[in-house]
Formats: C-alpha cells, structure tokens, sequence
C-alpha cells in the first residue's frame, strides 16, 4: 500500500523542496539530499507507485516513457553523458530502499571504481 506521506509524495505535492533539475508531465528528477558521488541525481515518477512492481502494473506506457525519457535527459542536463553513469534503483527491503517511493539514483561525476555493481552491507 503507497504511503502519502514519504518522503518524496511531499516533495511531489510541494510540502518540502528539493533541488529540481528537470521535469516533464509524469517525473521529477532533483538532487540527492545526501550525494555519494559529485552527481547523484534521483528521478521519480509523479504517480504513486512504491516499487518497480507497482510502477509496472498501474503506471501507462506513457508514464513509463515519460519517466524513462526523464532520466535519459537529467543525466544529460547533469553533464555525465559523455563521462558515463551507473543507474541504481533500490527495490524493496533486501535492497535496502529507504523511500517508499520508487526511484532510480544516477550516479556519475567520477570514475566509478568497480566496473560491476558490488552487493554491500
Ligand atoms: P533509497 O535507499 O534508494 O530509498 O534512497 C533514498 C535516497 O533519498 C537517499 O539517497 C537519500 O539521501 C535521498 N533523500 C532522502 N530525503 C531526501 C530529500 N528530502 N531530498 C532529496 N533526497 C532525499
């Protein structure tokens, strides 16, 4: 069950800021409060969808395009098209996700030092 009242719903609905860097009808992308790398952006989709799975079974194929395109362009707008980015979406508690709102991190800036992704404690 969503839960208006994440942290990323209150931003969606304007109760708390964040950093915007772009947006289109069906996602937001903004910066990450807390950075792990010198770009660290993270892009969500406006409707309310906890996970992956709910996003895939109730978001359209428009919202699904919407937000795909969303983070082709925040990373472009971030400046990390040419360097490279590692995209990371934490999906449920095995993966440690924090916010119950599904989102995916673009991480970039820097060279990233394992060419595969570790699964860390
Ligand atoms: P996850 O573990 O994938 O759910 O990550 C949630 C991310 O949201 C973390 O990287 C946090 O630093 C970030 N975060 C939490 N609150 C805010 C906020 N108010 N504005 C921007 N980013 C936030």
């Amino acid at each position: 069950m969503y839960d208006q009242n994440n942290i990323f719903a209150k931003i969606l609905r304007g109760e708390i800021p964040c950093k915007k860097l772009h947006e289109n009808e069906h996602a937001l992308a903004f910066h990450d409060i807390n950075p792990q790398m010198p770009v660290h952006i993270l892009v969500i989709p406006k409707g309310p969808y906890t996970n992956l799975e709910e996003f895939n079974a109730g978001a359209t194929l428009e919202e699904m395009g919407g937000f795909m395109k969303l983070v082709a362009e925040a990373a472009s707008m971030a400046g990390v098209n040419e360097t490279g980015y590692r995209l990371v979406a934490n999906n449920g508690a095995d993966a440690h996700q924090e916010v119950p709102h599904f989102h995916v991190h673009i991480f970039g800036g820097r060279r990233i030092a394992g060419r595969m992704i570790k699964a860390q404690d």
